[in-house]
């Protein structure tokens, strides 16, 4: 199964749990807004190329729709519609007041010079324009895209309506609004969700052995954060190399490594294994960080982690996630571990509105309190509705809080 048709799985087996009518599903599965534009942009050479780009709206019956713009050649409408679906879920998870959207362009970054990085950024926004805004539909940064095309994004959307509008675009750089605590943010309440985890399912964090799966920005993070949290971090990859060392790993020499080479290949220590060995190898908790569907039907049966928190998107497939259920390995789902990133960019949001800032120990507060919060809701519904797994509640309960506001508003009875 795709990353798309698991994400429709997922909310169906919600839907199906929750006993929710053929028009409610209905009003859940479709996106209220998807727009389809066309626009051309000059190139170095001279020539102007068309480009084709999409922005959907998965719903606002809580307020504006919120998520990334991709710029990668495989987006198209059919997958920023299942993006925005899981945005949707996403923040209902935490309890943002929004609804979710996603954007992309059909592009590869990599033939693109900077200065036509930035035409297509400026191009994009201006196609889009007329459908978001800091109370409509609120981009933030996606794959291939960051705090640069942000800035040139909010720059063309603020000349467009002639005053700065901040609050427009997430993910911002700090000099125009971003917000603190935003890179770590991902990792940081990936981190406080597993820990309330850990208290309940009665693993000792101090004590825990820990398996890092991608060393990227979030990955790396998570590395970083585990250890200073006291647990041992005995597993890291990247793309090419994974470390195993049972002793543990010096986090800080690996990612001075990873920052001057690019790479883990030279780090010295420990085992150098592949990183799908690396997977399968004993741990406490894994945290996959890299790819989507790096846990299949093929390699679920070797997992042997007592606990999986998914930080990457969709590491872990519905057929993968049937066998881990029956071997009872304790599942921290996506839309929950990884929702840190969203959260701050909440905050950013709330700081572009209010023009006040607030320090990186105020956003790593307020993001603990309402990780925590959203586990516990979650933990909560588990037991309480006799659920059979972490992903299923956490989807629950979003669909009723989704569905709940769509009854009150009237959209659906
Ligand atoms: P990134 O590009 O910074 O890092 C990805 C890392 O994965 C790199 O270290 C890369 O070497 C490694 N990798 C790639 N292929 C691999 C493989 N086959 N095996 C092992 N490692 C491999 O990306 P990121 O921003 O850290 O995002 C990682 C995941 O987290 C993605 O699934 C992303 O969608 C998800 N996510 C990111 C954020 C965020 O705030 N950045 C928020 C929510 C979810």
């Amino acid at each position: 199964m795709g990353f798309r048709e698991a994400a429709e799985y997922h909310l169906n087996r919600a839907i199906k749990f929750l006993n929710l009518n053929e028009d409610t599903a209905m009003a859940l599965l479709e996106p209220r807004k998807s727009l389809e534009v066309t626009f051309s942009v000059r190139m170095d050479d001279g020539r102007v190329r068309q480009f084709k780009g999409y922005r959907v709206q998965h719903t606002d019956v809580l307020g504006p729709a919120k998520g990334g713009i991709r710029f990668h050649p495989n987006v198209d409408m059919d997958e920023v519609k299942a993006l925005a679906t899981l945005m949707s879920i996403k923040c209902c998870v935490i309890g943002l007041p929004y609804g979710g959207g996603k954007g992309g362009v059909t592009v590869n970054t990599k033939e693109l010079s900077e200065s036509e990085l930035e035409r297509v950024s400026r191009g994009f926004i201006r196609a889009i324009a007329p459908i978001i805004s800091t109370d409509k539909d609120v981009p933030a940064p996606d794959m291939y895209t960051n705090s640069k095309v942000m800035a040139w994004m909010v720059d063309e959307y603020s000349v467009i309506k002639q005053v700065n509008e901040f609050g427009v675009i997430t993910g911002k750089p700090l000099s125009i609004g971003g917000s603190a605590g935003r890179n770590a943010a991902t990792a940081r309440g990936g981190f406080f969700v597993t820990r309330a985890a850990c208290q309940k399912e009665g693993i000792d964090l101090k004590k825990a052995k820990v398996i890092v799966h991608g060393f990227g920005n979030v990955g790396g993070h998570a590395a970083r954060i585990f250890a200073e949290e006291g647990s041992k971090v005995i597993g890291i990859a990247d793309s090419k190399t994974a470390i195993y060392d049972p002793n543990g790993i010096d986090i800080k020499a690996a990612l001075e490594l990873k920052a001057k080479t690019g790479s883990l290949k030279s780090y010295t220590q420990g085992q150098k294994l592949t990183p799908q060995e690396l997977l399968e190898c004993e741990c406490d908790i894994l945290v996959p960080a890299s790819l989507e569907a790096v846990i299949t039907e093929e390699n679920a049966a070797q997992i042997k982690a007592k606990m999986i928190a998914e930080l990457a998107n969709g590491p872990v497939t519905p057929e993968a996630d049937e066998i881990l259920n029956q071997k009872k390995v304790i599942l921290v789902p996506d839309i929950l571990a990884n929702a840190g990133g969203v959260t701050v960019s909440y905050f950013e949001w709330v700081q572009n509105r209010m023009g006040y800032y607030w320090t990186a120990e105020e956003i790593d507060e307020k993001l603990e309190k309402l990780m925590c919060k959203a586990y516990e809701d979650i933990y909560n519904f588990k037991q309480e509705k006799n659920c059979p797994d972490y992903r299923l509640a956490a989807f629950a309960i979003a669909t009723n809080r989704l569905v709940q506001a769509m009854k009150d508003r009237g959209w659906v009875s």
